[in-house]
């Protein structure tokens, strides 16, 4: 792992985190670390945390704190050699964003910067029951939906602010084609400095 750090990833459920997260794996071969996906994975699995989890993800609660600090201290302490990282839904709450300040200050990597996707809340819904019909994720029922969004705006926010405060953080339209917010996020990035980590990523 390189010593530039990486990008955070802001935006509610349905803002095409994911997406534009897996956009910037390929084109610039960046570490992908997405705590939702590691979850339905290990739940799939039938592990002890994918057990822990199976109940939070069911009601479209945050997963406890301490759990998910482990979790992505192990993938980014295990993570190859590289030039540049996406989180995709972490930190979801301030004392995850917290915790990863230290978390990146002692593995040496840093500084990280933060970008929200807006989209505004009927956009995400129709998006979610899309997602719902095409993937079956058993946590886009419209209960859930609700629940997530609520916790976004509750728990995910003051993550966001916390970025805002130190001047890392941008917030870009995620409402337009999958290529037009992507280009945005490229110029956002580069506005803030994070070329220099993604462009080593592009170089491997
Ligand atoms: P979305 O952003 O569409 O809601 P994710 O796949 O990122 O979907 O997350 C799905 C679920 O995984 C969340 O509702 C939550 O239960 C759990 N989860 C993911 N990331 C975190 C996190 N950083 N802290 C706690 N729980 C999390």
């Amino acid at each position: 792992m390189g010593r530039l750090g990486g990008l955070i990833l802001f935006g509610p459920p349905g803002s095409g985190k994911g997406t534009q997260a897996q956009l910037l794996v390929e084109r610039l071969g960046c570490i992908h670390v997405a705590p939702g996906d590691i979850l339905r994975a290990e739940r799939a699995a039938g592990s002890p945390l994918g057990q822990s989890a199976a109940a939070f993800l069911d009601r479209g609660a945050l997963v406890p704190d301490g759990l998910m600090i482990d979790l992505i201290a192990g993938r980014l302490a295990a993570a190859p050699d590289h030039g540049g990282f996406v989180l995709d839904g972490f930190p979801r709450t301030l004392a995850q964003a917290e915790a990863l300040d230290r978390l990146l200050h002692r593995l040496g990597l840093g500084p990280v910067r933060a970008v929200l996707l807006d989209v505004p809340e009927p956009r995400l819904r129709d998006r979610l029951r899309e997602r719902a019909l095409a993937q079956g994720r058993d946590d886009d029922t419209p209960e859930t939906i609700t629940a997530r969004i609520a916790v976004y705006v509750a728990e995910t926010l003051p993550a966001l602010a916390h970025y805002e405060t130190l001047g890392a953080a941008s917030r870009i339209d995620g409402t337009g084609p999958i290529e037009a917010v992507h280009q945005a996020l490229m110029a956002a990035l580069a506005a803030g400095g994070v070329a220099a980590a993604v462009d080593r990523g592009a170089e491997r």
